[in-house]
């Protein structure tokens, strides 16, 4: 099997997961062969494209599925913005249910203002660590 089936197949094991602990139908997962590092949601067919390339490490590249997931499970008719409130709460949800805990998600690699939102919600540890 090529490279990129292995990496679709653990993709759409992964959202066949967290699509069962939501109680809703997994979102269909394709590769986008252009792509390099950035994945998109598509709310029409309600399909999650992943990039063919990554420079990063797996840990990220979880999270950036974890990201298009989020966009998933945000409703079309209540969301307020592409990144607004019920967004986050399912991104916080979702890394609640990979990592056991959401400050464990890489929140650095985020946009700013999501970045902002989890440092406001005290997900990130900005605090310097004590001196010994
Ligand atoms: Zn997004």
């Amino acid at each position: 099997m090529s490279s990129e089936g292995i990496a679709l197949e653990r993709y759409q094991v992964a959202v066949a997961d967290w699509a069962a602990a939501c109680g809703v139908p997994p979102p269909e997962v394709r590769i986008d062969e252009y792509e390099v590092d950035c994945a998109t949601y598509d709310p029409v067919d309600m399909s999650i494209a992943m990039p063919a390339f990554f420079r990063d490490d797996n840990t990220v590249v979880t999270a950036v599925l974890m990201h298009e997931f989020a966009h998933y499970l945000d409703d079309p008719l209540t969301r307020i913005a592409e990144h607004g409130p019920s967004f986050l709460r399912h991104l916080c949800d979702l890394a609640e249910l990979e990592y056991g805990d959401a400050r464990l998600y890489p929140w650095h690699q985020e946009y700013d203002h999501i970045l902002e939102w989890a440092i406001e919600h005290e997900l990130v540890n900005t605090e310097e660590p004590p001196e010994e």
